[in-house]
């Protein structure tokens, strides 16, 4: 049994440590797999963010030279000179054509002369003259280094004025952006200020739309203040989701914060806009770290996104490029698919590799101890078939065939015994010899079988006649019979002896043929030996002696040996 439980456990363990192994392994490459997915991720978003950056840099130079350009136009200072000197209608309609030509090269949207006071003196509309610039308003530092000297960029900022919007209607707060020179007299010295107002929806944010990646991916600038600069991917979405109300741009309208839940399904922000914190590129870009950031966040949709971001000082912006992670991830989610797919194979194959040989094993077992009961159930039955027959063996070995009682092979192994038994007890043992009368004539006149029924008879009258189950009843031979009885004093075995004698008359078997009787008689001759005296030769011999007198007496009668 030890053994076949060891051949058992053998495939029972190593299965399950190699599964385990594998499931090990599968588990380490799918993590290695998404890190490196999220990597790569990271790089595409970041290239596109750098080529963004490198196109709107490249957009801005050539812008800026170009107000540099204009800024120099001798024909622009006289005009512009005259105008911060004091109001001049002709200046001003003169300065309108020319700037106006300028204007239309690049389909910007205005322009303003600004005075060292911030207050514009010269723009496309008489309302904005005499008042304090806007971009002053709005955005002072930046106007403060364009006294100083630079020409600059200076980001979306709210007009003052309803502009026309693409769709021909007019708009209040519509995002504009600006390019500033200062403009100079001939001795160099910084006189005003000459400010471009730039579409933002052209060349500025179409240049931010270029880096949209897949279905998700966009491209997008935000100011200091976490305000999104220009146009979103998803305005239609924004609006549904109640982010920006019906009539707003997603630019300037919407801050790039956190609405707490994926917007996309169905979440609904509780707090208000300018509560929620900024998202974690927002505020990550802002605090000027520009670490390579591998997890995903949500979005200013909520939705949970992948990104790349940087600050750029030049533009006075952040920039950054996200993507859904749904989308980006989606490679790696089907090479998941297909290795856990592989792996439950590889379970199946090798549950069947194990279990199905151990099947056959146990049914192999099954059969083989079905036949071994069967086997064993065979010997059963034959062996007891054998005893059976050595039972009827011995039975005809120890019994008369035709009387049915004991044999005189029987009678010679109990008599050796009995006597042995009878002396170690000290107690006597008496034998009486039964032979029936004139048995001869008997059978010679009423046939053999008549005699043989005669024999069968008498033996049961003499089994009949005593109570002992100790005494043994056997026939000697012929017409003669012996019975044996241990522990029994010649008294008792006479008293026995009457008994039979007189059952057997009484029992009425006709003889015709007898000379003592007309029906069935017997002589008996009955000895007991005690003690030293006791043995087989012996008592027989008294027994037999007795039985002679009792045939010589005239036969029908019981003789006791009385050692004459
Ligand atoms: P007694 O003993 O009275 O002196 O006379 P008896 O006629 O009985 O004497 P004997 O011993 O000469 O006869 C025995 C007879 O018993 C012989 C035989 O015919 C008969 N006999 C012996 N064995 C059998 C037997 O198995 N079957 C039958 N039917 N008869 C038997
Ligand atoms: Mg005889
Ligand atoms: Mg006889």
């Amino acid at each position: 049994m030890k053994q076949k439980n060891a051949k058992f456990t053998a495939p029972m363990i190593f299965p399950p440590i190699f599964l385990c192994l594998i499931m090990l392994a599968t588990w380490v490459s799918l993590v290695y797999i998404e890190t490196d997915s999220k990597q790569n991720i990271h790089k595409s978003l970041d290239t596109v963010l750098k080529i963004t950056e490198e196109a709107l840099q490249l957009w801005l130079d050539g812008r800026l030279d170009d107000l540099d350009y204009v800024v120099n136009d001798q024909a622009i200072i006289d005009l512009s000179k005259t105008l911060l000197a004091r109001q001049d209608s002709l200046a001003l309609s003169q300065l309108r054509v020319l700037m106006g030509n300028q204007l239309s090269k690049h389909g910007d949207q205005g322009f303003f002369v600004i005075a060292p006071n911030r207050v514009s003196v010269a723009s496309m509309r008489d309302a904005n003259i005499g008042t304090e610039n806007l971009i002053n308003q709005q955005r002072k530092a930046y106007l403060d280094r364009v006294f100083e000297g630079e020409t600059l960029f200076i980001p979306s900022v709210s007009s003052d004025v309803p502009l026309m919007t693409k769709s021909g209607e007019l708009r209040n707060k519509q995002p504009t952006i600006f390019v500033a020179a200062p403009i100079k007299d001939e001795r160099h010295i910084i006189i005003g200020a000459l400010t471009l107002r730039l579409n933002p929806m052209a060349n500025f944010s179409r240049i931010t739309q270029l880096g949209q990646i897949g279905q998700s991916g966009e491209t997008y600038a935000f100011d200091k203040r976490g305000t999104l600069l220009t146009k979103s991917r998803f305005t239609e979405h924004l609006r549904t989701a109640g982010l920006i109300g019906k009539n707003e741009l997603s630019m300037l309208s919407i801050r790039v914060s956190d609405p707490g839940g994926n917007t996309l399904t169905g979440f609904k922000p509780t707090q208000a806009l300018q509560d929620r914190p900024l998202t974690l590129m927002a505020q990550q870009t802002i605090a000027g770290n520009t670490a390579a950031y591998l997890e995903s966040y949500r979005d200013y949709r909520g939705v949970p996104v992948f990104g790349a971001w940087t600050w750029n000082d030049h533009l006075g912006m952040g920039l950054t490029t996200e993507i859904d992670a749904k989308e980006a991830l989606q490679p790696f989610v089907l090479t998941r698919i297909v290795i856990l797919a592989v792996l439950v194979v590889v379970i199946i194959l090798m549950i069947g590799l194990v279990f199905i040989p151990l099947w056959f094993q146990e049914r192999e077992k099954r059969a083989l101890k079905q036949h071994r009961d069967a086997l064993e159930q065979t010997v059963h039955e034959r062996t007891q078939a054998l005893e059976e027959a050595n039972n009827a063996l011995k039975t005809l070995s120890e019994v008369d065939a035709l009387t049915q009682i004991a044999n005189r092979r029987l009678y010679d192994q109990t008599l050796v015994t009995a006597i042995a038994a009878s002396k170690r007890a000290s107690q006597a043992m008496s034998l009486m010899i039964i032979d029936i009368d004139f048995f001869k004539p008997f059978n010679d006149n009423y046939g053999h079988d008549k005699g043989d029924i005669t024999l069968k008879q008498v033996a049961q009258i003499i089994a009949n006649s005593l109570t002992r189950a100790t005494d043994l009843v056997a026939r000697y031979g012929g017409e003669e019979f012996v019975v044996l009885m241990p522990s029994t004093d010649i008294a008792g075995a006479q008293h026995f002896a009457k008994s039979i004698k007189d059952n057997i008359e009484q029992s009425a078997i006709e003889h015709q043929f007898s000379s003592v009787a007309n029906f069935v008689t017997a002589s008996i001759g009955v000895a007991s030996l005690t003690g030293e005296a006791l043995n087989d030769i012996d008592l027989f011999k008294q027994a037999d002696s007795a039985l002679y007198q009792a045939k010589k007496n005239g036969r029908n009668r019981v003789v006791v040996f009385d050692g004459g």
